[in-house]
């Protein structure tokens, strides 16, 4: 795929804007291909097509013909799946290994399982006293909102974006895809699989571009979109809830994070060692429900520092297809410099660097591409802005703590609240904790343990709304309440 086109009411576009951007491998900075940018026109015909397949074949499709096709979308996902697979890793340079467990498996799996909370998720219902004595029966009807706009990032591109997908489809929506513009493939790719099982013309759609006068400004300010869901930066989705306030349009924010670990000195240390190196690494750190705070009882804070930073020691970087990889770069040169100057303050700030803190030194063609290390750090003051901002990248702060209240109050001294996770024996603790912490997410003994029918979303500038489960329906589709007098 060496040009990356729009996809538009079933076909595949360059679209008239002419202007195109490059598609870039973070592994060594190669460029591999160009991607066709739309414009206001490509906007346009990617909402008119979403409206006018609401009035086709699609809006009238029953739920067992639409779920069985959306079950047929992820058979398609798994039939090409080693395809998906490589263009992931092109556009990121993610590991084979985390790719094909975690990235494409669950973008196929989020179309069969919002397919299957709708065929089995009933609506309320209400009888009410009348006063002749018979009565009137209230029911819930759930219809689609209409044309769904899906803003989604780079991080884990064909899994964030089907996250969306799947709800608003199963819940008989049509989309416009606005993927980023660091991953452009897979939501292309996906084009065809949707025109290979059959979907309807105009039900998915996929425009590429960036944000401001792109793409993403001109789907998320169209007057023809009913409901934007938008995952990325919480200062990007300020600017996507003020297109979205004109026309009062809904929306679903899933956004950043700065996430803390909790670790009690009764926990089981192999377990949360383990936990704390996923949660702070995977994915080059680029994991909205990653740990960039790690909070440690102090008398397993030496140890727990000394084994922490050995294992980030132990990390292999290299090429996503080679066995032994654990860490690949960062998404994009502009990334990169963003992360380096979070070392830099770190160090400002006073850090110590336990590990790490630069850019390793790379074999080949690989040294040019956007590679940091692993790094660790201890001894910020609370107030530094390396502990408050969220960097995205390989790195935590570790930081002791002397009591269960301490280190709740530390945990919640941010603006985020999206995800903690709590490593302690204690049951008792365990709960208690988690239910003082302010976050969406509360893991206690393990990190992105995900259940796809659980609620998801994060309180205070980490989002609005929850998405998973029962919950996309509620974001996904108008509830009507019909009242029959009887
Ligand atoms: P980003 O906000 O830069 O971009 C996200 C998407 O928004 C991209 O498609 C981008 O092109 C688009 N966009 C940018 N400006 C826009 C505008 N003005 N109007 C419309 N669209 C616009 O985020 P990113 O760098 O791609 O992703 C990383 C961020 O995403 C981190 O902050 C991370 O925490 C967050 N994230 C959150 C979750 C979650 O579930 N809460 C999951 C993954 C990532």
């Amino acid at each position: 795929m060496k040009d990356i086109l729009n996809f538009i009411d079933g076909e595949f576009t360059k679209g008239t804007s002419g202007r195109t951007f490059d598609n870039i491998n973070p592994i060594n900075g190669e460029k591999l291909g160009v991607v066709h940018e739309a414009l206001e026109p490509e906007v346009d015909a990617a909402v008119q097509a979403a409206r006018r397949a609401l009035d086709g074949p699609w809006g009238t499709m029953s739920v067992a013909d639409r779920t069985a096709l959306l079950h047929r979308v992820a058979d398609g996902i798994n039939a090409r799946f080693d395809e998906f697979l490589d263009a992931e890793i092109l556009d990121t340079g993610k590991p084979l290994s985390l790719a094909s467990h975690i990235d494409i498996p669950r973008g196929a799996a989020n179309f069969k399982v919002f397919a299957d909370v709708v065929k089995n998720v009933p609506a309320e219902t209400f009888q009410l006293d009348t006063p002749d004595g018979r009565g009137a029966l209230n029911y819930g009807l759930r219809t689609p909102k209409g044309v769904v706009a899906v803003i989604s990032p780079w991080n884990l591109p064909l899994l964030l974006m089907t996250w969306k997908v799947g709800p608003a489809l199963a819940c008989g929506n049509t989309v416009v895809v606005k993927p980023s513009e660091e991953t452009p493939r897979t939501t292309t790719l996906l084009g065809e699989v949707m025109k290979e099982v059959g979907m309807p013309d105009g039900v998915f759609n996929v425009v590429h571009g960036f944000g401001p006068e792109s793409a993403g400004a001109y789907l998320t300010q169209h007057p023809g979109v009913d409901a934007i869901t938008f995952t990325g930066e919480t200062r990007t989705g300020e600017a996507i809830m003020k297109a979205a306030a004109v026309g009062l349009r809904h929306v679903s924010m899933e956004c950043g994070g700065k996430n803390a670990g909790v670790v009690f000195a009764d926990c089981d240390l192999d377990k949360a060692i383990e936990g704390t190196m996923r949660s702070v690494f995977a994915n080059c750190g680029q994991v909205c429900l990653g740990t960039e705070r790690v909070y440690v009882e102090r008398p397993i804070f030496d140890e727990f520092v000394k084994r922490l930073k050995s294992s980030a020691e132990n990390l292999r970087l290299g090429r996503p297809e080679d066995g032994d990889t654990s860490m690949g770069p960062l998404i994009s040169e502009e990334h990169r410099e963003k992360v380096l100057s979070y070392y830099k303050l770190a160090v400002e700030e006073g850090a110590t660097v336990v590990t790490g803190g630069g850019v390793p030194k790379m074999d080949g063609n690989l040294a040019s591409g956007w590679w940091v290390e692993p790094t660790i750090w201890t001894g910020l003051p609370e107030t530094a802005r390396v502990i408050k901002e969220e960097v995205f990248g390989p790195c935590c702060h570790v930081q002791p703590f002397d009591s269960e209240d301490e280190a709740i109050r530390m945990a919640n001294h941010t603006d985020y609240g999206l995800a903690t996770a709590i490593w302690t024996e204690d049951l008792s603790r365990a709960h208690r904790v988690a239910a003082q912490i302010d976050v969406g997410i509360a893991w206690v003994n393990s990190w992105f343990l995900r259940d796809l029918r659980t609620a998801f979303g994060g309180t205070k500038h980490s989002g609005i709304g929850r998405e998973g489960g029962v919950h996309s329906l509620e974001f996904y589709t108008e509830l009507r309440n019909v009242c029959v007098k009887l």
